[in-house]
């Protein structure tokens, strides 16, 4: 078995989903006391915060350059980039050093592809709804339409992102808040809805939508345990 890097910590409320996923699905597939092999760098999330705020992307990208590196000298075999924002840097991580990262919406894509969808609603945090960074590979590799809300709702889905769920404040306001802004993508033909972004899945299941529903934690964990077991 491979050993999986984490690069986690953004937030930490989905770092531990990812570790606990990712063990309960190595357990599934391999049975007995089998858990997974995992080394985990996790950020202090205000730094990264702080720089996507003030939009200092290369600054952000130096300190997931850092982490990187240690969970290659800590014995990785790939990395898993714990956040979907953060593929913003992916290019710069990527060639920082000789192994494998697992990009978040390859995976996203290929779910895509076996729900047979092509048309999508995205949610996240503005900057993975507005930069292009996602939506581009997501149209250019997969051939997915990708729909996003409107501003004001952007706004909204990227305010609770930060101010609760990264926080780890599970409010059922925010969840129908969250319904509503679903509802209107598949008003305007979303075929399925993109939670991406990695603590999305703590407030929002398939029950609350009518479309199926892409959570990239699930997915991108998926990934790790496939490519983990992969010869
Ligand atoms: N975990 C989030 C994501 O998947 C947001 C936190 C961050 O900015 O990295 O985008």
């Amino acid at each position: 078995m491979k050993t999986i890097g984490l690069l986690g910590g953004m937030s930490w409320e989905s770092t531990q989903t990812y570790y606990s996923l990712i063990n309960r699905e190595i357990n599934k597939r391999l049975g007995g006391f089998h858990s997974a092999k995992i080394v985990l760098v996790s950020v202090d999330f205000a730094e990264i915060e702080h720089f996507q705020r003030i939009n200092d992307w290369e600054a952000a990208a130096g300190l997931l350059i850092q982490a990187a590196r240690q969970l290659e000298a800590g014995g990785a075999d790939f990395i898993v980039i714990c956040t979907n924002t953060m593929h913003e840097v992916y290019d710069q991580v990527s060639a920082s050093v000789s192994m494998p990262v697992l990009h978040i919406a390859d995976a996203a894509g290929l779910a895509a592809q076996t729900l047979g969808v092509t048309r999508l609603g995205l949610l996240g945090t503005e900057f993975t709804m507005q930069r292009p960074f996602y939506r581009q590979r997501l149209r250019d590799r997969f051939d997915l339409d990708v729909l996003t809300p409107s501003s004001a709702q952007q706004a909204v889905v990227h305010r609770i992102i930060y101010d609760e769920l990264c926080c780890g404040l599970i409010n059922s306001h925010s969840r129908e808040s969250y319904q509503e802004v679903i509802a209107d993508l598949v008003e305007r033909g979303a075929q399925a809805v993109i939670l991406g972004c990695t603590e999305i899945g703590l407030l929002i299941s398939e029950d609350d939508c009518r479309v199926p529903i892409i959570d990239t934690t699930v997915i991108h964990a998926n990934q790790a345990v496939d490519e983990a077991l992969s010869e």
